[in-house]
Parts: C-alpha cells; sequence; structure tokens
C-alpha cells in the first residue's frame, strides 16, 4: 500500500493570449500550490483499476482523473497489473484549484513506483500532459511555476515568501470549458504585470501584490455570477488587500500576512460559503 498527498494550486495570474486550432486557449499563468491536499492510497490488485472516494464527491468511474492517469499508465507500460486506488477527497470540486490535475498527477507518481515502471520524470510530464494542462505542475517539486502554452509548459519560479490563504467557495461549480467559451474573441492586449508580481510577492506590501495579481476569465466569470464579484467585494471590504477568483472559479482567495488574520477574516465573513483558512507552499 502507498499514500501520496495531492496538493491544492490558485493562479496568482492567469492572462488569456490566443485560442490554438485544437480550441485550447493560449495562456501565461502564475501557478501556487498551497497546503490543502486530497489524499490517496494505491493498493495492488491482480488486474483492473478500482476507484473509491470519500469526502466530497466525484465520479468513481472512467471518467475519474485518477482512474484515465492509472488506465494511461498500463496502455504506455503494458503492465498487465492492477490497483485500487482509494481517494479522500479535500479540495474543492469545479473550483479552479485544481483537484483533479493533482489526483491524477499523483496516480501518475503513485503507480509508477507501485507497479515498478521507471519512467523518467520527464516521460511522466508527457503522460501527464496528455490527461490534462494542469497535471505537469502538479508533478513539479516546485511550489510555484510559470505556465505559458496550455499552462503545460513551466518554468519553476522562486517565491521565498509563505502566504496565509482565506478560500472561498461559493456553492456554485464553474466549468473551464464554460468560462474559456464566454471570452470574446478579442483576447487581452493588456500590458501585464507578472513579472512586477513575481517581484511584488518577494517585496513587497500585501497591497502593492493585490494590485498585480490578475485573472483574465475574472470579468467573464463575475458577469455570468454576480455573487462571484460580490464575494470579492466583501473581503476587500473586511480589509484583504490582495484578492482573487482561482482559474476559471468558482473560488475567490485572498492573501493574508498569518494565520491569525486568515481565521479573523474567516470568522467576520459570516459566509453561506465555505471558507477554509490553508497556507500557501
Ligand atoms: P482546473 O482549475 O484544473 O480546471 P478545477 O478545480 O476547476 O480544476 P476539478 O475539481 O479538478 O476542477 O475537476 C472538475 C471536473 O472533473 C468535475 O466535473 C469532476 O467531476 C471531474 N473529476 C474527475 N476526476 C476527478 C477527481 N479525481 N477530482 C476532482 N474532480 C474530478
Amino acid at each position: 500500500m502507498l499514500v501520496v498527498l495531492a496538493p491544492a494550486k490558485v493562479n496568482l495570474f492567469l492572462d488569456v493570449v490566443g485560442k490554438r486550432k485544437d480550441g485550447y486557449h493560449t495562456i501565461r499563468t502564475l501557478f501556487l500550490k498551497v497546503r490543502l491536499y486530497d489524499k490517496l492510497w494505491f493498493r495492488k490488485q491482480a488486474s483492473g483499476i478500482k476507484i473509491s472516494c470519500v469526502g466530497r464527491p466525484v465520479p468513481v468511474d472512467q471518467s475519474n482523473l485518477a482512474y484515465k492517469a492509472a488506465r494511461l499508465l498500463q496502455q504506455v507500460s503494458g503492465t498487465g497489473q492492477g490497483v485500487h486506488i482509494k481517494i479522500k477527497k479535500n479540495i474543492p470540486v469545479s473550483a479552479g484549484m485544481g483537484g483533479g490535475s493533482s489526483d491524477a498527477a499523483a496516480t501518475l507518481r503513485g503507480l509508477n513506483q507501485l507497479w515498478d515502471l521507471n519512467l523518467s520524470d520527464k516521460a511522466l510530464m508527457r503522460l501527464g500532459a496528455r490527461l490534462g494542462a494542469d497535471v505537469p505542475f502538479f508533478l513539479l517539486p516546485d511550489a510555484a511555476a510559470w505556465g505559458t502554452g496550455r499552462g503545460d509548459r513551466l518554468a519553476a519560479v522562486d517565491i521565498r515568501r509563505r502566504f496565509w490563504l482565506v478560500v472561498v467557495k461559493p456553492p456554485l461549480a464553474v466549468s473551464t470549458r464554460e468560462a474559456y467559451q464566454a471570452l470574446s474573441d478579442s483576447l487581452t492586449k493588456r500590458k501585464n504585470n507578472a513579472k512586477l508580481l513575481i517581484y511584488a510577492l518577494n517585496n513587497s506590501s500585501l497591497e502593492e501584490i493585490g494590485e498585480n495579481l490578475y485573472n483574465r476569465l475574472e470579468s467573464v466569470v463575475f458577469e455570468r455570477y454576480n455573487s462571484l464579484a460580490r464575494l470579492k467585494k466583501k473581503l476587500s471590504a473586511l480589509g484583504v488587500r490582495a484578492v482573487l477568483m482561482s482559474g476559471s472559479g468558482s473560488v475567490v482567495f485572498g492573501l493574508v500576512a498569518n494565520r491569525e488574520e486568515a481565521q479573523n477574516i474567516k470568522r467576520q465573513l459570516h459566509s453561506r460559503h465555505e471558507v477554509m483558512t490553508v497556507r500557501s507552499f
């Protein structure tokens, strides 16, 4: 039996710069892992793939990303070995926190070990990119990375400062596809400041960080779901200086300096939404 933790992520910057012939958008993004984890148990079985899940409900059939990762490994390696994967689902689903992608990455790493496949990191990365654009980031050992292409061409970014995050999950699921489809054809020409953001993350006040956080999808998702726009305003009104929607939503998060502040904001939110306080990597 093998146990692997699968962390969540937030995007501190997300610009959509183009659309590819295959329908995928090209993006420029800054990913940051956070200490909110799914837990996966891998147990060998003679053949086949079985998924079970506790915690937040996700499908346990062939559409589960852990299933897809295991199936892909069976196909490329030719192994006849099977596995039972149990997932404790802690990461909010369809929230922009990459939970499914992280489970897929954890499965690739876990089964490479459990099944003695000896695939290289590079080979796992390539398989990860086939499963989803966010999967390669979770295969990196680094806490933060700059992603281009579909978000799967990665360069590690050194963020030395640790933050606490107030993560708010409203009771609605935004589909990633829907959010991207709502983007108009005129893709952003915004002169963006990712370099300033990375500098600010290491050196400047939360206020300056807040000014440089950016998510191109925010406006289109907020237009459709007004409650998310109100939620962002509410966090700002409580004094949180750095607030952003993660990925395609629906999670909205605030960066704060320490745990006390995070818990203080959580107490004041009186929210019907689920609120979590988590530390960055
Ligand atoms: P991203 O930011 O990468 O778009 P997300 O956090 O918005 O990710 P996920 O929670 O990763 O979204 O996945 C959303 C969809 O994938 C849901 O429809 C869910 O049912 C499906 N899914 C399949 N397998 C998993 C899994 N292991 N964990 C979570 N969702 C899964």
